[in-house]
């Protein structure tokens, strides 16, 4: 049986622009419940990244994670454009079953309502994103969310961890 597992995840990278070497504390969603394939999909993860998060030094982009970016914008609208089809159908066909069609019509109104904040947040994640970077030895320096998130990692999977 599949199953997801989420955990913070350490992933570095190298500024393109100013070579600035830094990590953020990223969020590994992975479903599937074979250890080997686990393992496997984690490594990719770490190598390829979780987010979209500048450069501290310099507020540059790397290239994977401009494709990153646009891809998760792609994603959001197919499955605005879904749920968007869901809820109209279900809309069409409300007269059967009346109890049926009005869950059927909040789970696609609920799904449609919540990629339509994340498409909103969308263009603005690379600044929101801005702080989250941290250079290592520098940890001090980062801001407070990315701080308390590096903090939750450690004690968890880095040094810190007992
Ligand atoms: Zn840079």
């Amino acid at each position: 049986m599949a199953s997801t597992v989420k955990r913070l995840l350490r992933c570095d990278t190298t500024c393109e622009k100013c070579g600035t070497d830094y990590f953020y504390i990223g969020e590994a969603e992975i479903k599937d419940s074979d250890p080997t394939k686990y393992f496997e999909k984690l490594e990719k993860l770490t190598v390829e990244g979780t987010d979209v998060v500048p450069c501290p030094s310099c507020h540059k982009i790397n290239k994977a994670m401009w494709k990153r970016w646009i891809g998760d914008g792609f994603s959001m609208l197919i499955a605005a454009a879904i749920s968007a089809g869901g809820l109209v159908l279900v809309m069409n066909l409300f007269d059967e079953g009346v109890v049926l069609m009005w869950g059927l019509g909040l789970a696609c109104l609920g799904w449609f309502a919540m990629t339509l904040i994340g498409l909103l947040a969308w263009p603005f994640v690379p600044l929101m994103n801005r702080g989250a970077g941290i250079i290592p030895g520098r940890e001090d320096e980062a801001k407070d969310d990315a701080k308390i998130k590096y903090m939750a990692w450690n004690s968890v999977w880095g040094e810190g961890a007992s």
